[in-house]
């Protein structure tokens, strides 16, 4: 849809001329990523945007350490890539489940972005699931000059809501090479076939060269994202405690999510039953 209110647009060719920009960046004016969602509602607050499709980010950059992608790669992209490509990384074959998991139209997957989504924060956002699962670790650059790096799971505090700064930039999300390594298993609930994700589950487990750690990254029937950490598969009874405490405790993930996808009674029981499919399935020798 058209923003009325728009007035000023602006495309920053690189990083300096962003960095000039980002002073201006505050609730009035904002950064757009592939804008599927920032054109799909209105925006009666904003006056301008900055567009960060422009600045030429290396989509994904390979190195020992592991797998960088930038916030402008589109979600596109990322399911674009073989995990043949990578035999030493199977985790790899996670990025397209994740992909899939937005059910929008090619178009819609052609320009989001992994940065837009993880700072829109829907509970459903798989970008999100994808770094929890995966260690991620998100590169931040301020308003002032500056830069920090922050857990992507510790920065989306609540629907919508992020650990952001006004003004700050996500730059991009480091997956380490010790969690591609590891196999991953990804489940998703909705309440129709093409539906919105209302519990999207993804679990991870490290070889015994990287510890034999089972990880499990819980999204879309909490509020906010929240990973459970073992050294080795747990239990089913143990896991499926913890995975209830995550949401009937309201303190710690802040209660089971209640929205037109999926009720929290409902959402409570699907997770259960995905954190255990996952749980059997990362727990079974490979063949
Ligand atoms: C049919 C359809 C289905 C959808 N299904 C889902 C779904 O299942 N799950 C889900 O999570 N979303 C869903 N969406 C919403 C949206 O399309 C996605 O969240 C998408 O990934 C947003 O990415 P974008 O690049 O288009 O973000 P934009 O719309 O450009 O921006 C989203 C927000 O992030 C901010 N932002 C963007 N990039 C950055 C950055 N690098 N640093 C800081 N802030 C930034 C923007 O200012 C804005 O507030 C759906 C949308 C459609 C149309």
């Amino acid at each position: 849809m058209d923003l009325l209110t728009v007035g000023t647009f602006a495309r920053p060719p690189d990083d300096l001329a962003l960095r000039a920009l980002q002073p201006t960046l505050g609730a009035d004016r904002t950064l757009l990523g592939g804008g599927t969602w920032l054109f799909s509602t209105p925006q009666p607050h904003l006056a301008g945007l900055v567009d960060l499709t422009a600045l030429g980010w290396e989509p994904l950059h390979v190195d020992d350490d592991g797998l960088t992608l930038a916030a402008t790669t589109t979600f596109a992209t990322l399911a674009g890539v073989d995990p043949a490509a990578h035999p030493a990384w199977p985790a790899v074959g996670l990025f397209a489940g994740c992909c899939e998991a937005l059910v929008g139209s090619w178009k819609v997957q052609r320009v989001a972005t992994v940065g837009g989504n993880v700072c829109l924060g829907l509970p459903a956002g798989p970008m999100i699931t994808l770094a929890a699962a995966l260690d991620g670790t998100a590169t931040l650059w301020d308003r002032d000059g500056g830069e920090r790096t922050a857990p992507v799971v510790d920065l989306v505090v609540g629907p919508q809501r992020t650990a952001l700064a006004p003004g700050e930039v996500l730059r991009s999300i480091h997956l380490p090479a010790r969690a591609l390594r590891g196999r991953t298993a990804l489940r998703k609930a909705s309440l129709s076939p093409l539906g919105r994700s209302a519990a999207l589950l993804a679990g991870r487990l490290d070889g015994p060269d990287d510890g034999s750690g089972f990880t499990l990254a819980v999204t879309a029937s909490l509020p906010r994202p929240a990973v459970l950490r073992y050294p080795a598969v747990p239990d089913a009874g143990t896991l499926a405690a913890d995975v209830a405490a995550l949401g009937d405790a309201v303190g710690v993930g802040g209660g089971w999510y209640d929205d037109p996808h999926g009720s929290p009674a409902w959402r409570r029981a699907m997770t259960l039953l995905l954190a255990e499919e996952i749980r059997v399935e990362l727990g079974e020798v490979p063949g």
